[in-house]
């Protein structure tokens, strides 16, 4: 299939496509092919408020046609960081991307009215959406399904009232509990009055003349994916089976990442929520494996007449690290309950879990008081409270509650709060992104800070510190690991695989996929160049919006917290920052 990019002025409501066959030429797809597509458009404008801004979703050449290739790229300028955003969303969207024809959806400008966009194939309309102002993530996607009628090919993306208030940790929430979590996109949204978009195409897969080679390569893989030990466990119990093994080595962030164990663990494990409260586990489009696991949360709306109204809510290990272990709750449904708020709002889990263990660290530290905080008393294991919390930034817009400036601020992010409080000591936040689920030591933390998104899937460091125990290497081989695995991810991210299936996606692999497709250019010596390049690529990306290695530092709180591989000191942990950009400016020297 010839690849596409459909533009969207949300500003004029004109739409155009543009052949992309040079980028993907060049760049393969996915992350690669938006990178250079955002890295042009920063030379003329850094603002990821301004009216110009673009977002682009970018899919790969092995979206819609081979099995776990389900994801979607979102690249943007993070609201939260000021520099680069970028979120990888499965459910449908990639597969409806492919079907309407459209390898990266390019939207800009601003409507002067809240809209929502439609796409079939090529045909793009906007529409007015004032009713679905305010309505939350959940509601929305259920009203525009009405709205379309036939939408079971269709993919629905949209913000809920986070978004729309322009919240820097908002997401954008794809189909069935799938989002763009982190670094802000919801925000994006809501700054350019986008409710939703839906997309929904009537193309078939496309494989090109060697249907055999296509057909036999297909089999071949989604054997391996069916009978993978890896992948079953994640249909079994899901990422959510990482709580205990975590816990058990002193990984799992508890009390604003005071510590690695929690004494609730068991409670909150995977074990415990499949066997008490899972009800149904779903897959993105075009996948056998199906790891997203969804509960059931009852709630109470009559008590005396016994009445009940029941959710569906997803649940995952980063979730519930959030604003189970982080905010010490052990009752699954209190982390439920959390979540279903937070779903419905549209913002980040990770980011808000910190923010409230931040907030919670802060009052007990006299940082803020019930002055900031309209006479709630902060604690952790307090679900109440943190509902309350959370119903204080939902109406704090309306500005009748008191404390609604720091309900306000609180859904800016930690490193905001703690800029604008103090408490900086102990803002879990890295490139003030809120940190993931993991205090496993020293790899773990640095692949956090040099991480292109300043997340736990750059480059895994926290596998890696799992690795150590017992293998005798020095620091700057697992530095030299790091910085591969990031590197090597950049080619995955730009195929665009779900990266639970990066064992399967080896070299060899990949290149007979590429084959299949009649994509018979490319070696492994040009893949690996191809990485190298948009790694480096998004480095000078980032440096271009303000990023610095030397300004990097590693929160302070974590300097003396013992982790799974025990203190860190953080004379090495600098050291090893600069093993890794020695690294990088190795492979930038070397480019051609
Ligand atoms: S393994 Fe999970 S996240 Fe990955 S494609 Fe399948 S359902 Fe989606």
């Amino acid at each position: 299939m010839k690849p596409i990019l459909m533009t969207v002025d949300l500003t004029t409501g004109a739409a155009r496509t543009t052949p992309l066959d040079e980028l993907f030429d060049t760049y393969l797809g996915g992350t690669g092919a938006a990178t250079k597509l955002l890295m042009d458009e920063i030379a003329q404008n850094k603002d990821p408020y301004a009216e110009s801004s673009s977002i682009f979703f970018a899919i790969g050449p092995f979206n819609g046609v081979y099995p776990l290739c389900t994801k979607t790229v979102a690249l943007f300028i993070s609201p939260l960081t000021g520099n680069l955003g970028e979120s990888h969303a499965g459910g449908n969207l990639a597969m409806a991307l492919y079907q309407a024809g459209i390898h990266i959806l390019k939207i800009t400008g601003r409507s002067a009215f809240p809209c929502y966009i439609r796409i079939v194939n090529h045909e793009v309309s906007l529409h007015r959406a004032y009713s679905l102002k305010g309505m939350s993530a959940l509601a929305s996607e259920r009203v525009l399904k009405e709205r379309i009628g036939n939408a079971w090919k269709s993919s629905i993306i949209r913000v809920g009232p986070a978004g729309e208030r322009e919240s820097p940790i908002a997401c954008v929430t794809v189909d069935t509990s799938r989002h763009f979590g982190r670094l802000g996109l919801g925000a994006i949204f809501g700054n350019k009055n986008l409710k939703a978009v839906i997309v929904s195409g009537s193309g078939g897969i496309q494989i090109g003349n060697n249907k055999g080679r296509y057909l036999k390569f297909y089999k071949n893989l989604y054997d391996q994916f069916v009978h993978s030990t890896a992948l079953n466990k994640y249909h079994d119990l899901g990422t959510s089976m990482n709580i205990l093994p975590l816990n058990q080595i002193n990984g799992l962030p508890t009390r604003n990442f005071s510590q690695g164990f929690f004494e609730g663990a068991e409670s909150i494990s995977g074990e415990n929520f499949a066997d008490r409260l899972l009800i149904q586990k779903i897959a993105c489009a075009h996948c056998p494996v199906g790891c997203i696991h969804m509960a059931i949360l009852r709630e109470s709306f009559d008590e005396k007449n016994h009445q009940y109204k029941s959710n569906k809510i997803a649940y995952d290990f980063e979730l519930i690290y959030a604003v189970g272990s982080n905010l010490s709750l052990n009752r699954p449904e209190d982390v439920l309950r959390l979540l279903l708020i937070i779903e419905k709002q549209g913002w980040d889990a990770i980011s808000m879990g910190v923010t409230l263990a931040w907030a919670t660290e802060a009052f007990m530290k006299g940082v803020i008081t019930s002055r900031e905080t309209g006479g709630l008393i902060l604690k952790f294991g307090d679900a109440d409270i943190y509902e309350a919390v959370l119903n204080k930034v939902i109406g704090a817009e309306r500005g009748g509650n008191a404390g609604s400036e720091f309900y306000r601020d609180l859904e800016k992010g930690t490193a905001f709060l703690a800029e604008k409080y103090g408490g900086e000591s102990f803002a879990i936040t890295f490139g003030r992104n809120e940190a993931p689920g993991y205090i496993t030591g020293l790899h773990g933390f640095l692949g956090f800070s040099t991480g292109i998104r300043h997340s736990h899937l750059d480059s895994a460091g926290y596998s890696l510190d799992q690795k150590k125990r017992g293998v005798e290497k020095p620091a700057e081989a697992w530095t030299e690991d790091l910085f591969r695995e990031g590197r090597w991810r950049t080619l995955l991210n730009s195929l665009v695989i779900c990266l639970f299936a990066r064992n399967v996606f080896t070299m060899p692999t990949i290149l007979e996929g590429l084959a299949s497709l009649g994509m018979t250019q490319w070696d492994e010596g040009k893949l690996q160049e191809l990485a190298k390049k948009i790694h480096v690529m998004k480095y000078q990306l980032k440096k271009d919006l303000g990023f610095s290695f030397e300004r990097e530092r590693l929160p302070k709180k974590l300097a003396s917290v013992y982790t799974a591989t025990g203190i860190i000191d953080e004379s090495e942990y600098l050291r090893q920052m600069r093993v890794f950009e020695d690294l990088l400016a190795k492979d930038a020297a070397s480019l051609t």
